[in-house]
Protein backbone atom coordinates (compact mmCIF):
# COMPACT_ATOMS: atom_id res chain seq x y z
CA UNK A 1 0.00 0.00 0.00
CA UNK A 2 1.05 3.62 -0.75
CA UNK A 3 1.29 5.24 2.34
CA UNK A 4 1.10 8.73 0.32
CA UNK A 5 -1.78 8.36 -1.50
CA UNK A 6 -4.21 6.39 1.10
CA UNK A 7 -8.03 7.39 1.07
CA UNK A 8 -9.73 8.24 4.69
CA UNK A 9 -12.51 9.70 5.97
CA UNK A 10 -12.00 12.85 8.16
CA UNK A 11 -14.39 13.00 10.81
CA UNK A 12 -14.05 15.57 13.77
CA UNK A 13 -14.63 13.85 16.80
CA UNK A 14 -15.43 14.79 20.30
CA UNK A 15 -12.59 14.52 22.90
CA UNK A 16 -11.59 13.34 26.21
CA UNK A 17 -8.70 15.46 28.13
CA UNK A 18 -7.31 12.89 30.57
CA UNK A 19 -4.52 14.88 32.37
CA UNK A 20 -5.56 18.68 32.96
CA UNK A 21 -5.36 20.76 36.12
CA UNK A 22 -6.14 23.85 37.74
CA UNK A 23 -3.90 25.47 41.04
CA UNK A 24 -0.34 27.03 41.57
CA UNK A 25 2.54 25.17 39.02
CA UNK A 26 6.09 27.19 38.25
CA UNK A 27 4.82 30.72 39.05
CA UNK A 28 1.81 30.45 37.58
CA UNK A 29 -1.75 30.11 38.83
CA UNK A 30 -4.12 28.08 36.74
CA UNK A 31 -8.59 28.04 37.38
CA UNK A 32 -11.44 26.52 35.36
CA UNK A 33 -11.37 29.75 33.46
CA UNK A 34 -7.97 28.75 31.81
CA UNK A 35 -9.25 25.39 30.61
CA UNK A 36 -12.95 26.79 29.75
CA UNK A 37 -10.90 28.28 26.49
CA UNK A 38 -10.20 24.73 24.94
CA UNK A 39 -13.79 23.25 26.15
CA UNK A 40 -16.74 26.05 25.53
CA UNK A 41 -15.92 26.40 22.32
CA UNK A 42 -14.90 24.36 18.88
CA UNK A 43 -11.08 23.56 18.36
CA UNK A 44 -9.36 25.53 15.51
CA UNK A 45 -9.19 21.65 14.04
CA UNK A 46 -13.30 21.52 14.36
CA UNK A 47 -12.80 19.05 17.22
CA UNK A 48 -15.10 19.45 20.66
CA UNK A 49 -13.67 18.32 24.26
CA UNK A 50 -16.66 16.80 25.98
CA UNK A 51 -14.74 16.21 29.16
CA UNK A 52 -11.39 17.26 31.17
CA UNK A 53 -10.47 15.18 33.69
CA UNK A 54 -8.77 17.80 36.11
CA UNK A 55 -6.37 17.14 38.97
CA UNK A 56 -5.48 20.63 41.42
CA UNK A 57 -1.82 20.96 42.27
CA UNK A 58 -1.92 23.10 45.13
CA UNK A 59 -2.78 20.00 47.07
CA UNK A 60 0.53 17.80 45.16
CA UNK A 61 2.23 21.02 46.22
CA UNK A 62 1.11 20.82 50.07
CA UNK A 63 -0.14 24.72 49.71
CA UNK A 64 -3.37 23.28 50.53
CA UNK A 65 -4.12 20.33 52.21
CA UNK A 66 -6.30 17.09 51.00
CA UNK A 67 -9.44 17.58 52.16
CA UNK A 68 -9.47 21.70 51.69
CA UNK A 69 -7.60 22.26 48.81
CA UNK A 70 -9.60 19.27 46.78
CA UNK A 71 -12.84 20.61 48.09
CA UNK A 72 -12.34 24.10 46.77
CA UNK A 73 -10.92 22.83 43.59
CA UNK A 74 -14.41 20.68 43.04
CA UNK A 75 -16.45 23.76 44.07
CA UNK A 76 -14.51 26.05 41.52
CA UNK A 77 -15.85 23.80 38.91
CA UNK A 78 -19.96 24.54 40.12
CA UNK A 79 -20.93 21.21 38.99
CA UNK A 80 -19.31 21.73 35.38
CA UNK A 81 -20.29 18.27 33.39
CA UNK A 82 -17.92 19.29 31.26
CA UNK A 83 -15.07 18.77 34.11
CA UNK A 84 -14.58 15.50 36.37
CA UNK A 85 -11.85 15.63 39.09
CA UNK A 86 -9.35 13.56 40.43
CA UNK A 87 -8.94 13.86 44.02
CA UNK A 88 -5.43 14.99 44.61
CA UNK A 89 -3.41 13.10 47.14
CA UNK A 90 0.11 14.26 49.43
CA UNK A 91 1.09 10.91 50.92
CA UNK A 92 4.14 13.13 52.31
CA UNK A 93 2.18 15.43 54.91
CA UNK A 94 -1.36 14.10 54.14
CA UNK A 95 -3.48 11.92 56.06
CA UNK A 96 -6.06 9.05 54.01
CA UNK A 97 -8.56 10.23 56.81
CA UNK A 98 -8.57 13.77 54.68
CA UNK A 99 -9.74 11.39 51.53
CA UNK A 100 -12.09 9.81 53.96
CA UNK A 101 -13.95 12.98 54.54
CA UNK A 102 -13.65 13.99 51.20
CA UNK A 103 -15.05 11.09 49.73
CA UNK A 104 -17.72 10.89 52.52
CA UNK A 105 -19.00 14.38 51.66
CA UNK A 106 -18.73 13.75 47.87
CA UNK A 107 -19.32 10.35 46.92
CA UNK A 108 -19.68 10.67 43.21
CA UNK A 109 -17.39 13.95 42.24
CA UNK A 110 -13.88 12.35 42.11
CA UNK A 111 -13.25 10.24 39.09
CA UNK A 112 -9.72 8.70 40.66
CA UNK A 113 -6.97 9.93 42.39
CA UNK A 114 -3.36 12.10 41.38
CA UNK A 115 -0.23 11.28 42.52
CA UNK A 116 3.18 13.30 42.17
CA UNK A 117 6.16 11.82 43.50
CA UNK A 118 8.48 14.21 41.56
CA UNK A 119 6.59 17.25 42.84
CA UNK A 120 6.49 15.51 46.91
CA UNK A 121 10.22 13.53 46.83
CA UNK A 122 8.21 10.74 48.20
CA UNK A 123 9.96 7.74 46.68
CA UNK A 124 7.14 4.92 45.54
CA UNK A 125 8.72 2.62 48.09
CA UNK A 126 7.22 4.67 50.77
CA UNK A 127 5.09 2.69 52.66
CA UNK A 128 2.88 6.27 53.10
CA UNK A 129 1.75 5.26 49.81
CA UNK A 130 -0.25 1.97 51.30
CA UNK A 131 -3.01 3.43 53.10
CA UNK A 132 -3.86 5.67 49.59
CA UNK A 133 -3.58 2.39 47.42
CA UNK A 134 -5.58 0.46 50.25
CA UNK A 135 -8.19 3.46 49.39
CA UNK A 136 -7.84 3.14 45.74
CA UNK A 137 -8.69 -0.65 45.97
CA UNK A 138 -11.55 0.17 48.01
CA UNK A 139 -13.09 2.21 46.18
CA UNK A 140 -11.91 1.20 42.98
CA UNK A 141 -10.57 4.24 41.60
CA UNK A 142 -8.07 4.83 39.25
CA UNK A 143 -4.56 6.05 40.01
CA UNK A 144 -2.52 8.58 37.84
CA UNK A 145 0.69 9.13 38.79
CA UNK A 146 3.10 11.81 37.02
CA UNK A 147 5.79 9.34 35.35
CA UNK A 148 9.15 10.69 34.33
CA UNK A 149 12.61 8.75 32.90
CA UNK A 150 15.59 10.76 33.07
CA UNK A 151 17.57 10.73 29.70
CA UNK A 152 20.75 12.06 28.61
CA UNK A 153 20.82 14.82 25.79
CA UNK A 154 20.78 12.44 23.12
CA UNK A 155 17.62 10.98 24.26
CA UNK A 156 18.56 7.57 25.70
CA UNK A 157 18.29 6.38 29.11
CA UNK A 158 20.83 7.81 31.31
CA UNK A 159 22.10 4.53 33.23
CA UNK A 160 23.32 6.65 36.22
CA UNK A 161 20.63 8.05 37.75
CA UNK A 162 16.71 6.67 38.09
CA UNK A 163 13.70 9.36 38.51
CA UNK A 164 11.61 8.92 41.69
CA UNK A 165 9.00 8.89 39.13
CA UNK A 166 10.62 6.06 36.59
CA UNK A 167 8.03 3.64 35.29
CA UNK A 168 10.11 1.19 37.03
CA UNK A 169 8.93 2.23 40.06
CA UNK A 170 5.26 2.75 39.28
CA UNK A 171 5.20 -0.76 38.02
CA UNK A 172 6.69 -2.15 41.14
CA UNK A 173 4.28 -0.28 43.28
CA UNK A 174 1.45 -1.61 40.64
CA UNK A 175 2.19 -5.36 41.52
CA UNK A 176 0.74 -5.05 45.11
CA UNK A 177 -2.49 -4.05 43.72
CA UNK A 178 -2.70 -5.47 40.91
CA UNK A 179 -6.41 -4.86 40.19
CA UNK A 180 -6.05 -1.28 40.72
CA UNK A 181 -5.51 1.11 37.31
CA UNK A 182 -1.75 2.91 37.66
CA UNK A 183 -2.14 5.67 35.26
CA UNK A 184 1.30 6.71 34.01
CA UNK A 185 1.41 9.79 32.86
CA UNK A 186 3.13 11.73 29.91
CA UNK A 187 4.08 7.97 28.91
CA UNK A 188 7.00 8.09 30.63
CA UNK A 189 7.98 11.86 30.05
CA UNK A 190 11.49 12.92 29.14
CA UNK A 191 12.07 11.68 25.59
CA UNK A 192 12.85 8.86 22.72
CA UNK A 193 14.17 6.04 24.85
CA UNK A 194 11.99 7.36 27.98
CA UNK A 195 8.94 6.45 26.10
CA UNK A 196 10.27 3.11 24.79
CA UNK A 197 10.98 2.60 28.47
CA UNK A 198 7.48 2.90 29.82
CA UNK A 199 5.91 1.12 26.74
CA UNK A 200 8.29 -1.73 27.13
CA UNK A 201 6.64 -1.95 31.09
CA UNK A 202 3.21 -1.73 29.80
CA UNK A 203 3.57 -4.60 27.60
CA UNK A 204 6.13 -6.35 30.40
CA UNK A 205 2.54 -5.96 32.38
CA UNK A 206 0.47 -7.26 30.33
CA UNK A 207 2.73 -10.28 29.07
CA UNK A 208 2.91 -11.37 33.23
CA UNK A 209 -0.55 -10.27 34.39
CA UNK A 210 0.78 -8.95 37.12
CA UNK A 211 0.02 -5.25 37.46
CA UNK A 212 -2.85 -2.76 35.56
CA UNK A 213 -1.20 -0.46 33.57
CA UNK A 214 -2.24 2.45 32.07
CA UNK A 215 -0.83 5.60 30.01
CA UNK A 216 -1.55 9.08 29.18
CA UNK A 217 0.02 10.70 26.14
CA UNK A 218 0.54 14.45 27.55
CA UNK A 219 3.67 16.25 26.22
CA UNK A 220 4.64 12.63 24.24
CA UNK A 221 6.28 13.79 20.85
CA UNK A 222 4.75 17.01 21.00
CA UNK A 223 7.75 18.96 19.02
CA UNK A 224 8.03 16.03 16.60
CA UNK A 225 6.79 13.04 14.85
CA UNK A 226 4.37 10.78 16.69
CA UNK A 227 6.45 7.45 16.41
CA UNK A 228 6.11 7.15 19.96
CA UNK A 229 2.04 7.05 20.11
CA UNK A 230 2.11 5.09 17.29
CA UNK A 231 4.62 2.69 18.34
CA UNK A 232 2.33 2.21 21.80
CA UNK A 233 -0.65 1.53 19.74
CA UNK A 234 1.18 -1.38 17.52
CA UNK A 235 2.76 -3.02 20.36
CA UNK A 236 -0.48 -2.52 22.49
CA UNK A 237 -2.55 -4.34 19.55
CA UNK A 238 0.38 -6.81 19.32
CA UNK A 239 1.12 -5.98 15.71
CA UNK A 240 4.59 -7.23 14.78
CA UNK A 241 4.85 -9.50 17.76
CA UNK A 242 4.41 -13.11 16.33
CA UNK A 243 3.93 -14.75 19.70
CA UNK A 244 1.08 -12.02 20.98
CA UNK A 245 -1.75 -13.76 22.40
CA UNK A 246 -3.29 -10.83 24.52
CA UNK A 247 -5.61 -9.17 22.03
CA UNK A 248 -6.01 -5.68 21.42
CA UNK A 249 -4.40 -3.79 24.86
CA UNK A 250 -4.48 -0.25 23.34
CA UNK A 251 -7.53 0.47 25.62
CA UNK A 252 -4.20 1.84 28.26
CA UNK A 253 -3.38 4.03 26.48
CA UNK A 254 -5.29 7.86 26.30
CA UNK A 255 -5.07 11.40 25.24
CA UNK A 256 -3.78 13.64 27.74
CA UNK A 257 -2.86 17.64 27.66
CA UNK A 258 -1.77 18.55 30.83
CA UNK A 259 -3.15 21.76 29.83
CA UNK A 260 -3.11 24.53 31.06
CA UNK A 261 0.16 24.35 32.11
CA UNK A 262 3.50 25.85 29.91
CA UNK A 263 2.03 26.22 26.40
CA UNK A 264 -1.46 25.32 26.87
CA UNK A 265 -1.95 28.67 28.56
CA UNK A 266 -1.95 32.63 26.36
CA UNK A 267 -3.00 33.47 23.15
CA UNK A 268 -1.57 30.20 21.23
CA UNK A 269 -3.20 27.88 23.76
CA UNK A 270 -5.84 26.70 21.63
CA UNK A 271 -3.67 26.71 18.13
CA UNK A 272 -1.49 24.29 20.00
CA UNK A 273 -3.98 22.15 21.31
CA UNK A 274 -5.10 21.45 18.34
CA UNK A 275 -2.22 20.76 16.81
CA UNK A 276 -0.99 18.38 18.69
CA UNK A 277 -4.13 16.68 17.89
CA UNK A 278 -4.10 16.94 14.17
CA UNK A 279 -0.25 15.58 14.23
CA UNK A 280 -1.22 12.61 16.42
CA UNK A 281 -4.25 11.89 14.35
CA UNK A 282 -1.94 12.40 10.92
CA UNK A 283 0.70 10.16 12.27
CA UNK A 284 -2.03 7.14 12.76
CA UNK A 285 -3.61 7.96 9.72
CA UNK A 286 -0.73 7.86 7.74
CA UNK A 287 0.64 4.34 9.19
CA UNK A 288 0.61 1.45 7.40
CA UNK A 289 -0.34 -0.35 9.69
CA UNK A 290 -3.00 1.56 11.43
CA UNK A 291 -4.60 3.32 8.66
CA UNK A 292 -7.05 0.87 7.68
CA UNK A 293 -8.21 1.17 11.41
CA UNK A 294 -7.32 4.63 11.51
CA UNK A 295 -10.84 6.27 12.78
CA UNK A 296 -11.52 3.99 15.36
CA UNK A 297 -8.11 3.99 17.11
CA UNK A 298 -8.25 7.83 17.34
CA UNK A 299 -11.85 7.28 18.82
CA UNK A 300 -10.40 5.00 21.27
CA UNK A 301 -7.51 7.22 22.20
CA UNK A 302 -9.07 10.28 22.65
CA UNK A 303 -12.28 9.37 24.02
CA UNK A 304 -13.45 5.85 24.66
CA UNK A 305 -10.30 4.79 26.39
CA UNK A 306 -10.47 7.52 29.03
CA UNK A 307 -14.51 7.51 29.03
CA UNK A 308 -14.79 3.53 30.39
CA UNK A 309 -11.21 4.22 32.95
CA UNK A 310 -12.38 7.52 34.15
CA UNK A 311 -15.92 7.90 33.94
CA UNK A 312 -19.13 6.07 35.50
CA UNK A 313 -20.38 3.38 33.65
CA UNK A 314 -23.89 5.77 33.74
CA UNK A 315 -21.90 8.65 32.07
CA UNK A 316 -20.02 5.92 30.18
CA UNK A 317 -23.07 4.43 28.50
CA UNK A 318 -24.87 7.66 27.50
CA UNK A 319 -22.41 9.03 25.70
CA UNK A 320 -22.37 8.17 22.00
CA UNK A 321 -19.14 6.65 19.97
CA UNK A 322 -18.21 9.69 18.37
CA UNK A 323 -20.25 12.77 16.82
CA UNK A 324 -20.03 13.09 13.19
CA UNK A 325 -20.90 17.29 12.69
CA UNK A 326 -22.22 18.01 9.42
CA UNK A 327 -20.41 18.44 6.46
CA UNK A 328 -17.26 17.23 8.08
CA UNK A 329 -17.12 14.05 5.97
CA UNK A 330 -15.03 14.70 3.47
CA UNK A 331 -13.12 11.81 1.60
CA UNK A 332 -9.50 12.84 0.36
CA UNK A 333 -6.52 12.04 -0.58
CA UNK A 334 -3.83 12.92 1.16
CA UNK A 335 0.18 13.11 0.40
CA UNK A 336 1.98 13.59 3.78
CA UNK A 337 5.36 13.48 2.44
CA UNK A 338 7.61 16.22 3.97
CA UNK A 339 5.08 16.32 7.17
CA UNK A 340 7.56 15.20 9.33
CA UNK A 341 10.34 17.22 8.02
CA UNK A 342 8.95 20.71 9.19
CA UNK A 343 8.33 19.39 12.99
CA UNK A 344 11.49 20.29 15.48
CA UNK A 345 14.07 17.52 16.18
CA UNK A 346 13.69 17.54 20.02
CA UNK A 347 10.80 18.62 22.62
CA UNK A 348 11.41 21.34 26.00
CA UNK A 349 11.19 18.53 27.78
CA UNK A 350 12.15 21.29 30.74
CA UNK A 351 7.80 22.16 30.39
CA UNK A 352 7.25 18.81 32.26
CA UNK A 353 4.91 19.49 34.88
CA UNK A 354 2.44 18.45 36.68
ZN1 LIG B 1 0.19 17.04 35.05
Amino acid sequence: MNVNRVSYINFTGRIIDSHTHVGKHDGGDYHKTDLDIFVKSELPNKDTIEKMIVSDLDVLHGIKGEYEGNKTALESFNNDKNYKLLASCNPKDGNIKNLEKLFQEYPKDFAGLKFHPDIQQLDLSDKKYEPYMEFAVKEKLPCLFHCQVDTLKDGKVNPATRHISDPENIYSLAKKYPKTPFIMAHLGAGWQEAHDKAIEILIESIKKGDANLYADISWVDIDQPQEHIVKAIKRLKGIGDKNWKYGDQSYRLMFGTDAPLARFKGKSARNTYANFIEQIKTSIKTDKDLMLEADKIIDDLFYNNAKKLYLSPQEASSISKFKILSGALIIGLAGFIGYYASHKKQPNTRELAG
